[in-house]
């Protein structure tokens, strides 16, 4: 029986990009109100399975459900139209325009299919724009964020730049949200501060795939963790368990 939380689940993943198999019949699964963690060491294949999940790579084999709907196979709207969205490794707001111009583009696909070049009346356009806005301001201030909506994002420090990247995910109202190393190059602080941001989204219902190295990070903050080890999922469990296995400790930790 299949826990009925379940809202990601992607079954038989393989990709291979030339000679490298960069993913071998990979399974997860993510469920609603939790982080499930992805760890594994460099080239692993994490960014391959998030880019799958994601719709923006087509693995050779293997199904990607959303609520229940193979979206990759069908190809029916993006994958924020069905709910998911991802942030990439590398921070991309645009850095001369203001926090809150960031954030409100991230809700652009809101107001129609064109984003915002769809021809509209001024009035709805202006309600619209209005309405992002408004929960630009408010994921603002949910994520701590509240007094900078004016600075230009080039001045953002490094750790208040992710969690711009974050809000401008959420103006996609996801159901899912998938993070490629979130805390990577963050201080201590900001590290926990990101973490304490992640697990209140989590308790508003979000399902939140996390990508990471950094294990005491991932272990205080998932419920599930993965681990992929040259493209094949070698472990998945209470992180506690995953800790202990001794197959991750040889591949991740060098034991
Ligand atoms: P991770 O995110 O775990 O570090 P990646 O998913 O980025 O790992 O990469 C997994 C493997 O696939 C690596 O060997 C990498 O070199 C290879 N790879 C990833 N993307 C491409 C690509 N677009 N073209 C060729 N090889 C790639
Ligand atoms: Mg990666």
């Amino acid at each position: 029986p299949q826990d009925p939380s379940i809202i990601l689940q992607a079954i038989g993943i393989s990709k291979h990009f030339g000679g490298v198999q960069a993913l071998k019949e990979v399974s997860i699964s993510a469920c609603a109100g939790e982080i499930t963690g992805l760890i594994g060491p460099n080239g692993a294949g994490k960014s391959t399975l998030l880019a799958v999940l994601g719709g923006d790579t087509r693995p050779d084999a293997g199904q990607v459900l959303l609520a229940g709907v193979d979206f990759v196979g069908q190809r029916r709207g993006s994958a924020a139209q069905h709910g998911l969205v991802r942030t990439f490794q590398q921070a991309s707001p645009i850095p001369n325009m203001t926090v809150l111009e960031n954030v409100m583009l991230g809700g652009s696909q809101r107001i129609g299919p064109n984003g915002l070049g769809v021809v509209m009346s001024t009035r709805r356009l202006r309600t619209a724009e209005a309405s992002l806005r408004d929960d630009a301001l408010s994921l603002l201030a949910q994520l701590e964020l509240t007094g900078l909506e004016n600075r230009l994002a080039a001045d953002l420090s490094f750790g208040q730049l992710r969690l711009l990247e974050i809000c401008r995910a959420l103006m996609a109202q996801p159901k899912v949200l998938l993070l490629d190393e979130p805390v990577a190059g963050l201080n201590s602080v900001e590290t926990a501060h990101l973490g304490q941001v992640l697990a209140g989204l989590v308790d508003g219902g979000l399902a939140i795939l996390l990508v990471d190295h950094d294990i005491p990070f991932m272990l205080g903050l998932c419920k599930v963790v993965f681990v992929l080890d040259y493209g094949e999922m070698i472990a998945s469990g209470a992180p506690e368990a995953v800790e202990r296995n001794p197959l991750v400790r040889a591949a991740y930790l060098g034991d």
